[in-house]
């Protein structure tokens, strides 16, 4: 089975490492230069959309900010998945609210702003404290505008109207600030029969908009219903193949939607340590129309993301429970450069094992470990 991933990042390369037991050959699209590349090494296999997708048995994504020209190609060939919707709503927070709104799914109150006057509208639908969020290109909180008081309309609206005229189409997410006692997510998948297999929520620490820290929960089974439910409204209204992220605000034991990511999703990462079969085979699973694995937990675990470094103390991997993975990147401040899985027999070893690793670690780098 050749499998074509439409972006050539981390998420594609751990495909690749995750495929190929299964003897699942995974290829890496470019967007930027429209190259096929190898996703370990880089290296360029094709040249040209049309080539990787007479080559492709399946196509498939790693990111939803993909030219909508590249994505209707590869539909037209019958052999993306998940669908266009799917990735496209998880690409535009327009599109995505009214999918959150048709599948009946709980999400913070909002209103869409194009001008001037849509932003007095919302002032007074959804109020302030607000949170205004690029529709288009925003991810890890990039394109976002806090209103905390009244006094910062003005700044944020100058600077929203500009950012408004530099792209077509861009427009603004105004929501109401969610008062939320913690973010987690759930991911699962959806078989090509409709079957579908969920990992156990994933309580997720974020520093300065950026995943920092994520950790599978073990009991909490209200909580995880209710995050199931809202998956299966989710997954079933887009007839969707492949694995679903969704990320939740979790407010007095209810959960809201806050995003979803039709894709493998960096909080899933753990599940390479710490589940029976990682994000990563059963995405490939679903959508070259395989069994999905189990995903039940094996053991605690937790991710710690590693951003904007390439080198870490050697002591690290002298720690049992600790499984570095690099993603082989150009070192860029505050980029993904890689993670740490952390395992333990237990809970309580778990927090022993996370506090023994921030002692090898910059906690300028690695603030998540600190809070
Ligand atoms: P996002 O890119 O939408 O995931 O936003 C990045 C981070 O900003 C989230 O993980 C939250 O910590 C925070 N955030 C986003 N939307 C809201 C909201 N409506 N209320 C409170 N915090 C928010």
């Amino acid at each position: 089975m050749k499998v074509l991933v439409l972006g050539s990042g981390q998420l594609a390369r751990m495909m690749a490492l995750a495929g190929a037991p299964l003897n699942i050959e995974v290829l890496a699209y470019d967007v930027g230069t429209g190259h096929v590349v190898h996703p370990l090494t880089q290296q360029v296999m094709l040249k040209g959309l049309n080539t990787a997708i007479t080559y492709a048995n399946v196509i498939t994504a790693e990111f939803e900010h993909i030219p909508h020209d590249i994505l209707d190609a590869c539909e037209a060939s019958g052999k993306l998945l998940p669908t266009t919707t799917a990735i496209k709503a998880g690409g535009d927070r327009r599109l995505e609210k009214k999918l959150l709104d048709r599948a009946e799914v709980a999400n913070a109150k909002y209103q869409l702003i194009n001008n001037r006057d849509d932003l007095e509208r919302a002032i007074e639908t959804v109020g302030i404290p607000m949170v205004l969020k690029s529709a288009l290109g925003g991810y890890d909180g990039k394109g976002q505008w806090r209103l905390k008081s009244s006094q910062d309309i003005e700044p944020a609206w100058q600077e929203i109207e500009t950012f408004l005229t530099a792209t077509p189409d861009q427009a603004i997410v105004a929501e109401e600030f969610v008062p939320f006692d913690r973010e987690v997510s759930l991911i699962g998948a959806r078989g090509k029969d409709g079957s579908i297999a969920i990992y156990p929520l994933t309580e997720n620490i974020h520093c300065n908009g950026v995943l920092g820290l994520s950790v599978a929960q073990e009991e909490n089974q209200a909580l995880q219903d209710q995050a199931e439910s809202m998956f299966r409204a989710l997954a079933g209204s887009l007839n969707y193949v492949g694995v679903l992220a969704i990320e939740f605000f979790e407010v007095e034991g209810k959960l809201l939607v806050n995003e979803i990511a039709p894709r493998v999703h960096n909080s899933g990462h753990w599940t390479q340590q710490g589940a029976e079969t990682c994000q990563f085979e059963n995405h490939l699973r679903a959508v070259c129309g395989m069994p999905l694995g189990s995903m039940a937990l094996i053991r605690p675990t937790a991710m710690v993301n590693i951003l904007g470094e390439d080198s870490l103390a050697e002591a690290v991997m002298t720690l049992p429970q600790c499984h570095l993975h690099w993603y082989g990147k150009e070192k860029r401040p505050g980029r993904k450069m890689g993670h740490i899985n952390v395992c333990a027999s237990s809970s309580a070893e778990l927090k022993t094992t996370l506090t023994e690793l921030a002692g090898y670690l910059d906690p300028a780098a690695f603030p998540a470990l600190n809070q």
